[in-house]
């Protein structure tokens, strides 16, 4: 079972103290007996502890830095959201295919933004656009926020923030089972929650340091009695050997354990195994032994809205997975909706 996280590391930007939760988790970690260090900005930290590169990275992925969010111009999040809404950024994760490794580069540490007022008022904004048309925001662009909210409780501000607002839904994904906190907090039905879930064999090979399958769903049975709209992401799907019994046996376990009343509004999304070359590079520096297939012969080359080529499963493969998938999900939960297949 995984703990909940507890940094071994903390970075403060001093201005963070100016904000009452950077002062309140600054007196969290101090009676933690938690090592916590100055930095100007997260940008001047340089002396990571660590020997070589692999030491390095899994510290970094143990620090916090408790910091300001500079820039409130969110980006869009499509398909499952209009914006992303940034309330930290980094993972304690080690899922091999996490794509935060190429979009973090050099800084995998995780970083969590204290003037969430400020990040509020931006989605006013943004709202108010839109009205009376609804805008949805993705919380889980960056981070698994889910991850680090036992210690910081802003998404529960946030919940709590959309759950009052006229025309703002909130969204996120998770793979941590660390949800307690949340089930109280008044969501008004303006957040969809989201647990990212996989087969087996895809947990157990790719995704240390993450909460278990069944813990996820004891978890997401929590969310769904907590009244909550809930969803699941299968993400990211893998063909391996005994690919299509794995999935079954997931989605199985999730019909025996869900509560029925959670199935009258429950969505799936579906996300294909992909890859880009700079990604393969960091995944074989990152987790050199990864039994992660990643050879591009074997793929199809799809241009990404990010000007970089990705590799994707080949079409007939992609119409097996959408088509398998589809049949189980609509075999257990008839009633549930698809949003997507990517
Ligand atoms: Fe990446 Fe999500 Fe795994 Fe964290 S839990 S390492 S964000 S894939």
């Amino acid at each position: 079972m995984v703990k909940p996280f507890v940094p071994q590391l903390v970075y403060v930007e001093p201005k963070a103290l100016n904000y009452p939760l950077g002062k309140e988790l600054m007196t969290k970690f101090e009676n933690m007996g938690i090592e916590i260090r100055e930095t100007t900005s997260h940008n001047q930290i340089r002396n990571l502890p660590g020997e070589n590169d692999f030491q390095k990275y899994r510290i970094a992925k143990s620090t916090l830095v408790v910091g300001i969010r500079k820039t409130l111009k969110f980006d869009t999040s499509k398909p499952s959201a209009e914006y992303a809404i940034p309330f930290a950024t980094g993972c304690m994760g080690h899922c091999h295919y996490c794509y935060l490794q190429t979009t973090m580069g050099s800084k995998p540490y995780i970083r969590t933004y204290v003037n969430i007022d400020d990040i509020f008022e931006a989605a006013e904004d943004y709202m108010k656009e839109r009205a009376p048309e609804p805008t949805r925001f993705e919380a889980s662009c960056t981070s698994d926020i889910v991850g680090v909210d036992h210690l910081t409780h802003t998404l529960k501000k946030a919940i709590e923030f959309f759950g009052e607002s006229d025309y703002g839904q909130l969204r996120f994904v998770t793979k941590f089972a660390h949800v307690d906190h949340l089930l109280d907090a008044k969501h008004n039905h303006k957040t969809r929650f989201r647990f990212s879930i996989n087969d087996d064999y895809v947990i157990k090979y790719f995704e240390p340091g993450t909460s278990r399958l069944n813990e996820r769903i004891e978890a997401a049975t929590k969310i769904a009695n907590a009244g909550y709209p809930l969803g699941f992401i299968i993400a990211p799907i893998y063909l391996h050997e005994g690919w299509k019994n794995g999935y079954k046996i997931m989605l199985e376990k999730l019909e025996e354990q869900l509560p029925r009343s959670a199935t009258k509004d429950l969505t799936f999304e579906m996300i294909q195994h992909r890859f880009t070359k700079p990604a393969k590079r960091v995944i074989e520096k990152n987790y050199p032994m990864t039994k992660l297939e990643l050879d591009e012969s074997k793929r199809k080359l799809k241009w990404g809205p990010y000007g970089i080529y990705k590799y994707v499963y080949t079409d007939p493969e992609q119409e097996e997975i959408k088509d398998t998938l589809s049949r189980y999900i609509q075999t257990y939960f008839p009633e549930a909706k698809i949003e997507y297949f990517t």
